[in-house]
């Protein structure tokens, strides 16, 4: 296995402090073994998949049973199709911990004893979770604004914060620094992070018993699990598995909607959109995606499409979910105006399967 830029395509071999091309842009992993699908239901976790993630056998995972989430009707009395798949019920309350447990254990395996990471949101509480699961030293850069709700659950996992005096930017530029000389976990640019995403794609597979549904929804921000939707389900076209894909229907705040503003103009890049003011989906604010080629690729990929909402749709979606006895924060709260809106514009017709993704718990949001 080697990393492979994105855009100029240099070849590098996969060590603990390399996480972007020289050029600056992301990494994918260039895989040399033949993907297999043959899955054991005897593990409860996503580590059933295990023969089609990029760690080798013999090799210790780091695991507190993440994945293998519920798929639910949201409503089976009114609309039976519309499904919803609780990842928010992994071990930290996010699934983002698919992506730490199968990047830790790769750190792990590759001797790394310390890593950082620049999230104070469910991405630094996963990464600090599977860290100390690992045994492994995790710093977890922070503005200085940072609620001490949001570090409350870091630093309960034995993290060392480091607060950032001034905006975002100084946090990424103080975390890159640490970053010469220590690993970098992170969630946006690692490719290991994403091989542990793509497992919510061969879940859905199994969960529909070998079929795919017509559309699958979620919050997209930097676009983690759109583009892990986007891997896994490649993977299962290529393998033979499946014979068609899902369209990867991505929502976004109307405050910071850089993907939304590119699919709307019919542009073939995403080019930076400044936040225009605070929204209540504080999750997926990101200005411009790292991996922005990639997301378009796989808006084509999927014949894909992208829709906005206002803080009051995300107000009445978690008002719906709640009715359904499901507690979300409201970044993951999105789906629902996401559902009705692709409806209304007749992208997703009667009769069909759409599956969304809820992706962090309520519990986390409270003040
Ligand atoms: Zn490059």
């Amino acid at each position: 296995m080697q990393y492979q830029c994105n855009k100029c395509k240099t070849i590098y071999n996969i060590s603990p402090l390399r996480y972007q091309c020289d050029c600056g842009s992301p990494l994918t992993l260039q895989k040399n073994t033949a993907f297999s699908y043959e899955w054991d239901p005897s593990i409860a976790s996503l580590w059933r998949y295990r023969q089609a993630l990029p760690i080798p056998s013999g090799t210790d995972i780091v695991t507190l049973g993440e994945g293998v989430t519920p798929l639910v009707p949201l409503d089976s009395t009114d609309n039976p199709n519309h499904l919803v798949k609780l990842d928010y019920l992994c071990p930290t309350g996010s699934y983002k911990d698919r992506g730490a447990s199968v990047l830790l254990t790769h750190l792990k395996a590759s001797g790394v004893d310390s890593v950082v990471e620049d999230s104070s949101g469910n991405a630094g509480a996963a990464i600090a979770a599977f860290s100390a699961r690992a045994g492994i030293h995790c710093t977890i850069y922070c503005p200085e604004s940072t609620s001490q709700a949001k570090l409350r659950q870091i630093s309960a996992y034995g993290a060392e914060l480091k607060l950032v005096p001034g905006n975002r930017t100084a946090t990424t530029e103080a975390v890159q620094h640490a970053a010469e000389n220590t690993c970098y976990a992170s969630h946006n640019w690692h490719p290991f992070f994403l091989e542990g995403i793509k497992t919510l794609a061969f879940e859905i597979t199994d969960q529909l018993h070998g079929d795919v549904p017509d559309h699958i929804i979620c919050p997209v921000g930097f676009g983690s699990i759109y583009l892990g939707l986007y891997l896994g389900f490649s993977e299962l076209i290529d393998a033979g598995t499946i014979d068609r894909v899902p369209r990867l229907l991505g929502v976004q705040p109307a405050a910071c909607c850089p993907i939304y503003n590119a699919f709307r103009d019919g542009r073939p890049s995403i080019t930076r959109m400044l936040q225009t003011s605070q929204t209540l989906a504080e999750g997926i604010t990101a200005e411009l995606p790292i991996r922005a080629e990639m997301i378009m690729e796989a808006i084509q990929f999927s014949n894909g499409a992208f829709a906005t909402v206002a803080d009051d749709d995300i107000i009445s979606g978690m008002r719906t979910l709640a009715a359904q006895g499901i507690y979300v924060e409201p970044t993951s709260a999105v789906v629902i105006s996401g559902y009705e809106q692709f409806r209304d514009q007749g992208i997703i017709q009667e009769d069909d399967v759409a599956v969304s993704i809820l992706t962090g718990s309520g519990l986390k949001s409270g003040g």
